[in-house]
């Protein structure tokens, strides 16, 4: 293993240990549940949205700590953003953990993203790994007052 994947195996096991944004959201405005049957991951993930932007974001539930790891980073990264950047944002965690293992990991451009680079060394974590991006994008793809009309292309992606 290089260094930097060990870097971010330590990114990981801190996340685990000490979950960010860890519990519920009393005023959430978005709210989805999901599940992993391959590993037995159970998340729940509650957000504040306002005027199209991610005000708050929290996540309960049990699994793997990959699985607990992953929403803890996740909650990190799209706390603040709009609803535009969070796609982008997923769309790159999806292109990271599922591209070819030998592909190179750009680190300058990936950001903070980089820290999952390693999944996809581990096919069988992928699914641990990005199910709490799946259910942040099913929670947020939901309709609210302010936010937009739910499109049905959207919750096909979400499945
Ligand atoms: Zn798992």
């Amino acid at each position: 293993m290089s260094d930097i994947n060990e870097l971010y195996q330590q990114v990981i096991l801190d996340h685990n240990k000490n979950p960010r944004n860890f519990g519920e959201l009393n005023d959430a405005t978005n709210v989805a549940g999901g599940h992993n049957p391959l590993c037995g991951d159970h998340i729940d993930v509650y957000a504040r949205v306002e005027g199209g932007i991610i005000k708050e974001i929290k996540f309960k539930g049990a699994g793997c700590a990959i699985s607990k790891a992953s929403a803890s980073i996740m909650t990190t990264l799209v706390i603040g953003k709009t609803i535009s950047q969070t796609k982008k944002l997923f769309d790159d965690f999806i292109h990271i953990v599922t591209t070819d293992i030998n592909s190179k990991c750009d680190t300058l451009e990936l950001g903070k993203l980089a820290v999952f680079c390693g999944v996809r060394e581990f096919p069988a974590r992928v699914k641990c790994a990005s199910l709490a991006w799946h259910t942040m994008m099913k929670a947020i793809q939901k309709s609210d007052s302010d936010n937009r009309k739910i499109s049905t292309e959207d919750l096909v992606a979400a499945s």
